[in-house]
């Protein structure tokens, strides 16, 4: 499948990792909207939240799980920060392989754009 995120989890595109396990793989941002921008996403390819079921949710569980530790080993955990994940063309998601992008080390606007 011709996915950016699928190569860089597998490791055919370059990536800065901040964490990986069998199931998620954490990368910073390669442009970065603040001091920590860091995406988190599943190995297995999903497209987006549109795709989450029965069979595939518990993903979602462990990447929180996950931020949680990246957050405090990024430094932002007692600051506050924000995981937010774009779904479709509107909300502006334009790599399609499921991710929440981890946003802290400054402060942030509410609501986003
Ligand atoms: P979204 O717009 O929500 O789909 O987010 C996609 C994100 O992927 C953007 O913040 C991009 O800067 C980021 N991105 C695109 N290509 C790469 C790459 N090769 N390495 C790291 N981040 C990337
Ligand atoms: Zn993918």
């Amino acid at each position: 499948m011709d996915c950016l995120f699928c190569k860089i989890a597998n490791g055919e595109i370059p990536s800065t990792k901040v964490y990986e396990d069998d199931l998620v793989y954490a990368f910073r941002d390669i442009e970065p909207q603040a001091p920590v921008h860091v995406l988190i996403i599943p190995k297995k390819h999903i497209t987006s939240v549109n795709d989450i079921n029965h069979e595939n949710c518990s993903i979602v569980g462990h990447i929180f799980k996950v931020a949680a530790q990246i957050a405090k080993s990024e430094g932002i955990a007692e600051d506050g920060y924000r995981i937010v994940t774009n779904i479709g063309d509107l909300a502006g998601q334009t790599v399609k392989h499921l991710h929440y992008h981890m946003l802290g080390g400054r402060s942030l606007q509410w609501p986003p754009g």
